[in-house]
């Protein structure tokens, strides 16, 4: 045990749950820990030293070679439907080190991934690669600067080892910094391996850990049901206005706060297309774009399955209530995506049409193969030379219905495009950026590039001049941009 004043404060929780949800185990240590990138913004939000955090002790602690003071390493277990297949998994490659309060009494795990086997590795050896590390730490970064929920990232450091994989590569551990790590899985796994009890144990963890508030109401569980329904309905609605594709949506990829996790195979969509899929093992669509919404509902209604039990004594009228609940992520799942699509477009109340008119623009889009991002970002700086789409007279039509629809609200110019400009982020990471910048990090250990995106992506709505670069778009490719998950 070291002692530092790093400012880690753990307080665990987890561990007061069913022991069978988990295994108390260190993270296995590595050969020559070095930090590759700390989240000093993140860091301080903690509460954490930055001096300290970025010690050789520090650094220890970020590797799993120390454990620090307070903390109680675990595994945790869980299970999910993973394409659609019921899996028993959990932590194969990553260890709870525990939760640390903030100063100001915020509660976050802190999970370090790639830190070695587990009893839940079932022949995966337990470590992550530095290029997948650095990816998540970018793409979940970038995410927050787009305000969508997401687990973040405080550091990745090298561990000195090689792994392998299609070939040998450098090995890294990335700390996760999550609200939770209870997933839809978790309980899946109770209400399979576990008993009434235990799942009830669950969800009052759940409950208390996220949403205190239904403790008031007259059906604790059904209302914890309906808040996790809400959360996903305004998450999945986010991911889908920005062009976000989650390639992995497993149920053991959903969380229980709400918050977007594991950034496996995921990406940001280039040109508009409703099947735009970017996992190299989707070959079926599952997780394709336009299908997010329907999979999301099927997740939910996975968990609805696990916390049956716990709806009513009476089977028959659980389902009742569960499929009434279900019945409403549709609803609100519309709500939010409708309303962030007006935004989009600088629409505010309700008028006939609406709907047809965002649905208008899509289809222009996907038949004349534009850029999702880019053409929301022209419609809002009126930069009409700059797509073909533009000069067809399908669009022209459609953006006089648009000014026309606009004319009601009788706002100035000023007034709208500031509304687009909230609602419509300048810049994503584009896949080839992301690529460049990972490459530079493995291949030559340079790190500029990644810190730039990283900086640019902080506040994408901001419409800078230096932006204008990170708007361009990717060299033209027959190839289909892949990602990969168990990297
Ligand atoms: P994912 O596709 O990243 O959500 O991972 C699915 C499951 O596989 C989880 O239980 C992971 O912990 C596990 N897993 C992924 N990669 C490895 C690895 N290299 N070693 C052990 N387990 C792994
Ligand atoms: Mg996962």
């Amino acid at each position: 045990m070291i002692k530092l004043s790093i400012g880690w404060n753990f307080k665990n929780s987890y561990i007061q749950l069913p022991p069978k949800m988990y295994t108390l185990l260190n993270p296995t240590p590595v050969e020559a820990p070095k930090a590759v990138i700390i989240n000093e913004c993140l860091a301080q939000e903690l509460g954490l030293s930055n001096n300290e955090l970025q010690s050789s002790g520090g650094i220890e602690i970020l590797a799993g070679n120390e454990v620090p003071e307070g903390a109680e390493p675990l595994a945790q277990a869980y299970a999910g439907h993973q394409f659609g297949h019921f899996n028993r998994l959990g932590d194969g490659r990553a260890i709870l080190l525990g939760e640390h309060m903030t100063p100001n009494g915020e509660r976050f795990d802190i999970q370090l991934k790639g830190s070695g086997r587990t009893p839940y590795s079932r022949g995966g050896d337990g470590r992550a690669a530095l290029g997948p590390m650095l990816r998540e730490y970018l793409i979940s970064e970038a995410m927050f600067g787009l305000r969508i929920p997401t687990t973040r990232s405080l550091a990745v450091v090298e561990t000195g080892e090689t792994i392998i994989r299609d070939r040998l590569l450098p090995g890294a551990i990335l700390t996760r910094v999550a609200q939770s790590h209870l997933r839809v899985g978790t309980f899946q796994f109770i209400a399979q391996f576990g008993t009434y009890d235990e799942a009830k144990v669950l969800a009052d963890y759940a409950i208390n850990r996220h949403y205190p508030e239904v403790l008031l109401d007259d059906q604790p569980y059904l209302a914890f049901f309906k808040e996790v329904i809400k959360k996903q309905a305004s998450l999945i609605a986010k991911w889908q206005l920005v062009g976000f594709v989650h390639g992995v949506m497993n149920t053991d990829n959903m969380t229980i706060s709400g918050e977007t996790i594991d950034y496996g195979p995921c990406a940001f969509m280039d040109t508009y297309h409703l099947a735009t899929v970017f996992s190299s093992i989707d070959y079926q669509g599952r997780y394709e774009y336009g299908n997010q919404p329907y999979m999301a509902s099927w997740n939910l209604a996975r968990l609805a399955e696990s916390i049956l039990p716990l709806l009513n004594e009476d089977e028959e009228q659980a389902l009742k209530l569960a499929k009434e609940a279900l019945s409403t992520f549709a609803t609100l799942y519309q709500h939010n995506w409708r309303e962030g699509m007006k935004g989009k477009l600088g629409l505010v109340g309700d008028e006939d049409g609406d709907e047809e008119l965002v649905k208008e623009l899509l289809d222009l889009m996907q038949e004349g193969k534009a850029d999702y991002t880019n053409t929301f970002r022209s419609l809002t700086l009126d930069l009409f030379d700059e797509m073909k789409l533009f000069q067809t007279n399908s669009f022209k039509d459609w953006y006089h219905k648009w000014q026309e629809r606009l004319k009601i609200q009788q706002e100035s110019n000023d007034v709208i495009k500031e509304r687009m400009r909230k609602h419509n982020p300048a810049i994503i990471p584009r896949n080839y950026l992301v690529e460049e910048a990972l490459q530079a990090a493995e291949m030559n250990k340079d790190l500029s590039k990644i810190n730039e995106l990283l900086n640019v992506f902080k506040n994408p709505y901001a419409y800078t001049k230096d932006q204008e670069k990170y708007a361009k778009l990717p060299p033209v490719t027959d190839e289909p941009y892949q990602t990969f998950c168990g990297t």
